[in-house]
């Protein structure tokens, strides 16, 4: 079992780093929030007083950040962790960030001779709980291969994308799609209630019909037609309208750099902006399905 640094507990470091905890690995965990590493603590891990600490001996070092600028900071910023790393660590950043800071990133390790991987994942706050999330890795080949000590641990589906930065490009085609599908699912099941329809039948028709799809599934937006999910848990937890309207960002920002056209990632972003911006930024992003409820607002 390996020696791992966890920087980044919230709704989806916290559970991945307890299945490290779980499986034998020797945990070593930082967050800015007490809650977190008190949660952490009773879990088993052994929690370090800054990140620099935490890191100290190190084998593999997971980071799991809101966004670039944090995963930047932490690094290589004014306290930036990067002098402190061990030389033959292998440093696996799991935030969903741009591709370009993830190469500056493993560019900025590469000359103090670290390796590194970027390995977004994807399959929400009950992938993480229940390690069977999907990593999506950007890097070589033998990090890759080396990194699955770690991530079997917490994914089930492990795929190599590509060179450094190839699993956030992966991974923001992935989520601009996702907002896609959770639009469009939250807009119709809000026609078929608007004509009468219970939004538990409709969506059992729809998973026996072509409207199928994994929001419909396993993330109903409209409360109470599934349990265990955020639509029926006044939208707590899960993942925040500000990281999807972050990652929508990063989509919008990749397709003008590749010239590509997203006619429909434009609109899911501007719906998630509004929807952000009416003050909804920390509830989970199928609250999105209150957009369209006429009883809401
Ligand atoms: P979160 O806000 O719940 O957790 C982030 C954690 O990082 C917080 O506990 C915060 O205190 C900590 N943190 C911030 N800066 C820090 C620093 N400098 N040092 C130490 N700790 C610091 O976010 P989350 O939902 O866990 O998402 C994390 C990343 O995973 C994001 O990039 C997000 O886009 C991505 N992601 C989230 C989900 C999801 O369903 N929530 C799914 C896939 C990917």
């Amino acid at each position: 079992m390996a020696k791992v640094a966890f920087i980044g507990l919230g709704n989806m470091g916290g559970p991945m780093a307890i299945n490290l905890i779980k499986a034998g690995h020797d945990v070593t965990v930082f967050d800015l929030s007490v809650a977190a590493l008190s949660q952490l603590k009773a879990e088993g891990a052994v929690v370090a007083s800054s990140a620099a600490d935490a890191v100290n001996g190190a084998e593999f070092i997971l980071s799991m950040l809101p966004a670039a600028k944090h995963v930047l900071g932490l690094y290589l910023g004014e306290q930036g962790i990067v002098n402190q790393i061990n030389k033959d660590a292998l440093v696996i950043d799991c935030s969903t960030i741009d591709a370009q800071s993830a190469r500056k990133l493993g560019d900025a390790l590469a000359q103090q001779g670290i390796a590194f991987i970027d390995a977004p994942v994807s399959g929400g706050v009950g992938g993480a709980k229940a390690g069977t999330l999907t990593f999506i890795v950007g890097g070589s080949e033998q990090d890759f291969e080396r990194a699955k000590t770690v991530l079997a641990h917490m994914g089930k589906n492990l795929f190599h994308a590509g060179a450094m930065g190839a699993g956030q490009v992966a991974k923001i085609c992935n989520n601009m799609l996702l907002s896609i599908l959770m639009v469009g699912t939250s807009e119709a099941l809000q026609m078929g209630i608007d004509n009468g329809l219970d939004p538990k039948v409709l969506s059992d028709i729809m998973l026996k019909s072509s409207g199928r799809n994994w929001t419909l599934e396993l993330y109903n937006p409209c409360p109470d037609v599934l349990p265990n999910v955020p639509s029926s848990n006044g939208y707590q937890g899960g993942f925040m309208v500000d990281l999807m309207v972050k990652d929508l960002g990063l989509a919008l920002e990749a397709a003008l750099q590749s010239g590509s056209s997203t006619p429909l990632g434009a609109l899911a972003r501007n719906m998630y902006v509004s929807h952000q911006r009416a003050g909804n930024g920390k509830l989970d992003f199928s609250s999105i399905f209150n957009a369209f409820d006429k009883s809401v607002g």
